[in-house]
């Protein structure tokens, strides 16, 4: 079953559209300069929503200053304070992310559902086994998709009856399972689903984790939008989101290359060429180009890919154009400028 469209800004999310790609700012958000210096470059990257934290009057004001000059639609994440949450909105936020177990009563929900409304904005209810209810963490302990799922199911119906349905749920977890059970519980639940892989680590284990766990949900069809949580710059989490929805067909990088691990036959520096070609080469239109350490492989990988370069000793490679021998023995300048030329 599709959820409902809701737009934040002029993104829509959900209803069949593609799984659209969210970071946080790292930067103090009273510090507008920074901040906008962060979202901008973030865009750039390929970050379609951004979120940004919201613990002060200062920060919650800024947010006026900071939409003037950003081109992406921006989400105030508010923690505790309602009063906090409406003067987000009153500055432009297009959308608030809330944990409603820690704003303090029903009561304060409805007073920013009634602004969220003035405003015509979105709310996210965040679930996390943090904000479990007692009576769900007696049932069903701390790492339960079930529990989790049941919570976020009571705040829609709270929503709904305050006639509220601009909504976006998510259930998170840092566990990668209780991640997937639930949200795959929750997937018919008729709002869009934020997915992610809560507090997942470092570079590379939080990859790992975030690749498994929204990248298992996206090839099930669940999941509206997506945000990688790593512990380094925001810029890696939106390249990161990329190439899982890259690797899933959802969209297509301009250039994935493909690249052998290399064995015992190869002699030439492939590991390096494989990283400096994805550094250096964005070709206009999408393609695929495989690195092979030899050419055993280069009839069968280069039919998949468009170009294959194959090592032939040190930093000579040969440059295939599908099965076909286009240079050889090039170094890898001569390669790149020579597929620059293509492209
Ligand atoms: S392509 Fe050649 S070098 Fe690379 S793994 Fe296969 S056999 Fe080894």
């Amino acid at each position: 079953m599709e959820s409902r469209i809701v737009k934040i800004g002029d993104v829509r999310i959900g209803g069949g559209n593609k799984p659209v790609i969210q970071s946080m700012c790292s930067t103090d958000t009273e510090d507008v300069q920074a901040t906008i210096c962060q979202i901008n470059e973030l865009t750039k990257e390929g970050c379609e929503i951004i979120r940004v934290t919201v613990p002060t009057v200062k920060a919650a004001k800024a947010i006026s200053k900071i939409k003037k000059a950003i081109k992406i639609p921006l989400i105030a994440d508010i923690h505790y304070s309602p009063d906090l949450a409406i003067l987000a909105l009153e500055n432009g936020a297009d959308k608030i992310r809330i944990n409603p177990g820690n704003i303090g009563g029903r009561d304060k929900l409805t007073r920013i559902i009634i602004s969220a409304k003035k405003h015509k904005a979105a709310i996210r209810i965040g679930v996390n086994e943090g904000s479990l209810e007692s009576d769900l963490l007696k049932k069903y302990g701390s790492h339960s998709p079930k529990a989790l799922v049941l919570s976020a199911k009571r705040w829609i119906k709270f929503f709904e009856n305050e006639s509220f349905r601009n909504l976006v749920v998510s259930v998170k977890s840092s566990d990668v399972r209780t991640t997937i059970e639930a949200n795959r519980m929750l997937k018919n639940c008729g709002y869009p689903l934020h997915i992610g892989v809560t507090e997942a680590g470092t570079k590379e284990s939080g990859t790992i984790k975030s690749a498994i766990g929204i990248g298992t949900l996206l090839a099930e069809g669940v999941g509206d939008t997506i945000r990688i949580s790593l512990s380094t710059d925001p810029i890696e989490e939106v390249s990161v989101a990329k190439k899982i929805l890259d690797a899933l067909d959802i969209i297509k990088l301009p250039l994935r290359v493909i690249a052998c691990p290399t064995c015992g036959r190869n002699k030439s520096d492939v590991w390096g060429l494989a990283e400096k070609l994805e550094r250096d080469f964005e070709p206009k239109k999408p393609l695929t180009v495989a690195v092979l350490g030899c050419g055993v492989n280069v009839v069968g990988e280069s039919k998949a890919a468009d170009y294959a370069i194959v090592g032939v000793n040190g930093d000579k490679f040969t440059l295939f154009k599908k099965d076909k021998p286009i240079i050889r023995m090039a170094s890898y300048n001569q390669i790149l400028s020579y597929l620059k030329k293509q492209i």
